[in-house]
């Protein structure tokens, strides 16, 4: 497990201080999952990039870290009712409106998006964590618009067309990929072969390669 401790920070936007989880050391052994979640993003690990002002609502990852985002942000209507979606973790409360707030930023939205969904995993929220994982697809797609080769996305968006139960569109678009990359064809080939058994489980690296 990830090692976290409480500390008073101080909100950045609104000034508040309010006690908020701190990342204390990393638990960097574990076998990662195929979306990306490594062991560091165990349920501590998470909880500590999440913090949420009480007073304002602004979140981040460190709410005391100077921003560029305004406080008129924090008033918009879908940040506010996180887009009408009922989340019961604060954990994936924070994370719903990181991604908000990182909209223009693909990568960013991506990570916070993917981060609410593991959240919604980790509470049984199995509906909030599918739509997450729509939403975190559209996000990769953007980032591949710039990057459509790059066979690290192809994976991580394979992953997800699976976990979204878009199996046929998985194996319209990479049957007969090749990757340069062999142990990443490997992946590819186990997204395939559980896209054609309908399985939209949560496997992880060492479901296709036993170490
Ligand atoms: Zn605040």
């Amino acid at each position: 497990m990830s090692e976290i401790k409480s500390a008073h920070l101080t909100c950045a936007l609104c000034g508040a201080t309010s006690e908020q989880k701190v990342l204390v050391s990393e638990n960097l052994i574990g076998n990662p999952y195929l979306d990306g979640r490594e062991s560091i993003m165990d349920v501590g690990g998470l909880a500590a990039s999440a913090q949420l002002c009480p007073c304002c609502g602004y979140a981040a990852q460190d709410i005391s870290q100077p921003t560029t985002v305004s406080r008129a942000c924090l008033q918009d209507e879908a940040y506010r009712t996180f887009s009408g979606l009922v989340f019961s973790s604060a954990v994936s409360k924070s994370y719903y409106r990181q991604y908000l707030l990182n909209l223009a930023d693909p990568e960013a939205a991506y990570q916070a998006i993917i981060r609410t969904a593991w959240s919604c995993d980790d509470a049984g929220e199995t509906e909030n964590a599918q739509l997450c994982r729509k939403l975190a697809l559209e996000q990769l797609e953007k980032q591949m618009e710039q990057a459509p080769d790059e066979e690290f996305l192809i994976l991580l968006r394979a992953e997800l067309l699976r976990r979204t139960g878009s199996f046929e569109q998985l194996v319209q678009d990479y049957c007969g990929t090749l990757l340069s990359n062999e142990f990443y064809q490997v992946i590819l080939e186990f997204q395939l072969q559980k896209a054609a058994e309908r399985d939209d489980g949560c496997y992880q690296l060492r479901a296709v390669a036993p170490m």
